[in-house]
């Protein structure tokens, strides 16, 4: 997650199908094969235990986690990928309290909630009173500078502009924005909303990421309208772990008293169960396919040829994020804030600088800073480069990081397109019921959504393969 506001709130799921609803026969006893050990895998293995129900769940690489992993280099906490869950889904929260973990539950730091936005080379302080990307408060947003005044005076006039009639029809994300807000509101907009998923605005679903938009646009007329009625937000939007995201996957894997197998990539899935890459054949009530897309087709080309295509057609997108430590005297600019946000029509590949340390306790020792500086797709030898060198220039650091590295996600980014949804459909309609595709690739990226795309498809493997 960026530095954003509140936009991951609206990172978004689809329902796992009810077995009732997709069509072929059950398949026979055994356990449920769960393919994957990231969030989704293991939030499977989860609920089928809570079932009572026998599982194996086979993990390609030596760890469980998947993209979340969590690192210690010396005092400082880096985070590879998620640093931070939604709280407004319950999904995530709940698994952590089943397993133990909610005493570990930390926010976002309120004191040093300072956000910037660069535009034009120069660091402007980001809009008050924004909910999501939604102003609503226009005063304050016309103070900003963040568009120009046309620009500004357009995004506000969203309130005015009337709701779209073919309301059942997917639409892309710049659709969206320009429909509503204008075309200058892309350069604001689009770096929350599209920097949540990597992604291309021209190609993003907004049925896939952004459901609640469209709702709202339909029931209160307009965005502006809809977020200037809702009640002030009294809780916390965000949580995360005292000692980072990686405790979620660690504590549900300390809970797991199936078999779990680390090293075990499957090679192919069946009806029946699985073949892993060893040739081992392993037989099972059913299988929850909790690998990535790029990783899942493969699997399935053996026995499942037309969902093998489908499912080698989803796209991804690409990032890099660079972590950079410092100390704190390193800096001429205040450290105590979350970050910045990067224009739309800046011409760079970083996207946004999140100040890790300022935006969670804990992150780096007393005295220091630990940033993480997000790039589109950039080579990370180029990345690591510009990362100080944006530093340098923006914040003002001196001198060499204390260390730095990076986390190279090109080409692991679903991309929902336009039609995601229908796409998805088509996936499972060429499938056996009890043969699920489940977590970030197909059914939402946030961990909430991952967790209970792994719970519905456990539950819906379960009840196929008992004939219901
Ligand atoms: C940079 C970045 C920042 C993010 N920030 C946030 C955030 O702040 N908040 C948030 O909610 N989400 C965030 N996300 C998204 C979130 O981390 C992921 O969507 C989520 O972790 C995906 O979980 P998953 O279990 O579906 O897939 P993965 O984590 O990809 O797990 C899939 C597992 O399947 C295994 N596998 C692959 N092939 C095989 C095989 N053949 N056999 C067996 N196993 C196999 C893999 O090794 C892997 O362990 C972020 C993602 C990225 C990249």
């Amino acid at each position: 997650m960026t530095p954003e506001t509140e936009l991951d709130s609206s990172l978004s799921s689809v329902p796992t199908l009810s077995p009732k609803e997709s069509g072929a026969q059950p398949a026979g006893a055994g356990p449920v094969i769960v393919v994957g050990g990231g969030v989704t895998g293991l939030s499977a293995a989860w609920e089928l235990q809570q079932r009572g129900v026998p599982y194996v769940l086979l993990e390609a690489s030596d760890s469980l986690g998947g993209k979340v992993q969590t690192e210690f280099w010396d005092d400082f906490l880096v985070e590879q990928a998620a640093d931070a869950f939604v709280l407004g889904k319950p999904w995530a929260l709940e698994l952590a309290r089943e397993v133990g973990l909610e005493p570990e539950l930390i926010h976002p730091r309120e004191d040093t909630k300072r956000l910037y936005f660069l535009k034009g080379g120069q660091l402007l302080t980001f809009p008050e009173h924004l909910r999501m990307f939604v102003p609503t408060d226009a005063e304050a947003f016309r103070r900003s500078g963040v568009l120009s005044p046309e620009g500004t005076e357009r995004m506000l006039a969203e309130e005015h502009v009337p709701p779209r009639e073919n309301a059942d029809e997917d639409e892309s994300l710049a659709s969206f924005i320009q429909r509503r807000f204008g075309e200058e509101a892309m350069n604001f907009i689009v770096p929350m909303a599209a920097g949540i998923y990597v992604a291309n605005p021209y190609e993003l679903s907004m049925q896939m990421a952004f459901p609640q938009f469209l709702e709202m646009e339909q029931r209160a007329g307009s965005l502006i309208a809809g977020h200037r009625a809702l009640p002030p937000r009294t809780t916390p939007v965000f949580g995360s772990f005292r000692r980072g995201m990686g405790e979620l996957p660690r504590a549900v894997g300390r809970a797991l008293t199936g078999e779990v197998r680390l090293n075990a990539p499957v090679a192919q899935i069946h009806q029946d169960g699985v073949t892993l890459a060893s040739g081992e054949r392993l037989a099972g009530r059913g299988v929850i396919v909790a690998a990535p897309a790029w990783a899942a087709a493969p699997m399935l080309t053996g026995d499942f040829p037309q969902a093998a295509e489908l499912t080698g057609q989803l796209k991804t997108n690409s990032s890099v994020a660079v972590m950079l430590a410092y100390r704190e005297d390193q800096f001429q600019f205040d450290m105590n804030m979350h970050g910045l946000q990067v224009d739309w029509a800046e011409d760079i590949p970083m996207t946004a600088i999140t100040v890790h340390s300022g935006k969670m306790a804990g992150r780096a020792p007393e005295g220091h800073v630990l940033l993480r500086v997000f790039f589109k797709n950039t080579d990370p030898d180029e990345a690591l480069r510009l990362a100080q060198q944006y530093v340098q220039e923006l914040l003002g650091a001196e001198g060499e990081p204390l260390f730095q590295t990076f986390a190279d996600w090109r080409g692991k980014n679903p991309a929902y397109v336009v039609g995601h949804r229908d796409h998805l459909a088509a996936i499972r309609a060429a499938l056996p019921q009890n043969v699920q595709v489940a977590g970030a690739s197909f059914t939402g990226v946030g961990l909430p959504d991952c967790v209970h795309a792994g719970r519905s498809a456990a539950r819906a493997v379960v009840e196929a393969a008992a004939g219901r």
